[in-house]
């Protein structure tokens, strides 16, 4: 905390009078996570995502959603987004003893350019996910303890799979 702050005459109450949005109680208690959660903000997959918690039976999650999932782990626009991306997983263990990782590609990801890019081939899609897949799971074991579980998931219109 900045040192200067404790000597500032602040009022909370007084500052947030007349702006509440909404009243909201929430709980104080700290969690273990059951999983950190790396998934594409596509919204058209919001309702995947809360079918495949729902299935793996993740109460707590650290979620890090992101422009493409995995991508920016596998195949980032520049080497301190990845670094961001890992900083993030490395403080959701860190803070919530999280276990177990899942990275997310899906069809049709914007990051990738769309299924447009693959020709419209979903085998040529899957396939080079595949690959992504597997070059962020590697830079994830490279960089953590080798205890934490680490399972990509690829997500397309009719449901989720393990790759
Ligand atoms: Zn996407």
């Amino acid at each position: 905390m900045n040192p200067d702050a404790s000597l500032i005459k602040f009022n909370k109450a007084e500052f947030l009078s007349g702006k509440q949005i909404i009243a909201l109680e929430t709980a104080k208690d700290h969690y273990h996570a059951d999983a950190a959660v790396v998934w594409c903000f596509d919204d058209r997959f919001s309702s995947a995502l809360s079918v495949f918690l729902e299935t793996k039976q993740i109460k707590r999650k650290d979620l890090v959603c992101i422009a493409g999932g995995l991508k920016t782990l596998a195949s980032p626009d520049n080497e301190n987004d990845r670094t961001f991306v890992l900083g993030q997983i490395l403080a959701s263990i860190a803070l919530h003893h999280t276990p177990t990782v899942y990275l997310m590609v899906h069809s049709d990801c914007g990051k990738y350019g769309g299924l447009q890019t693959f020709g419209n081939d979903e085998n040529a899609e899957l396939r080079h996910y595949q690959l992504e897949a597997k070059r962020a799971v590697d830079f994830l074991t490279a960089n953590l303890e080798a205890s934490i579980k680490i399972e990509p998931v690829f997500v397309d219109f009719t449901g989720v799979w393990k790759i």
